[in-house]
């Protein structure tokens, strides 16, 4: 059993309103939103963050961000836009260790962010 939130959540032992799946990723709507749409989209298998990134997944990120523009587009975000966003580590405020890509649109967000 994995100690990981997300790889539970991926492997359905953990309860998520998944709204994508595929062999190599998965998409869930985040538990505390911070926007109309705020969906996390996450490699199914288990990558703590960019830092641990390496040549190996550079398809999948590219995979993720597609999957990404692809929810943006279902959720009617097209017009009004939208951000996509990866926390990485303390400073960045990353609160979960599994690589995750925020989907947030559906109000105006401010810039800087905090
Ligand atoms: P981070 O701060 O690491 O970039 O983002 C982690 C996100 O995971 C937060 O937005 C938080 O609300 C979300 N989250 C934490 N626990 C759960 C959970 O059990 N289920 C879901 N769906 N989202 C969660
Ligand atoms: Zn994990």
């Amino acid at each position: 059993m994995s100690e990981c939130l997300f790889c539970r959540i991926i492997s359905g032992e953990i309860a998520g309103n998944v709204v994508y799946r595929d062999e190599q990723l998965t998409a869930f709507r985040d538990i505390n939103p911070q926007a109309p749409t705020h969906v996390l989209i996450v490699p199914n298998e288990h990558l703590t963050s960019t830092a641990e990134m390496g040549q190996q997944q550079v398809p999948l990120m590219g995979r993720i961000v597609q999957v990404a523009a692809e929810l943006a587009r279902q959720e009617g975000l097209q017009a009004g836009g939208y951000r996509l966003v990866v926390n990485t580590g303390p400073d960045a405020g990353q609160s979960v260790g599994h690589f995750h890509l925020h989907l947030l649109g559906g109000r105006r967000m401010g810039w800087p962010p905090g």
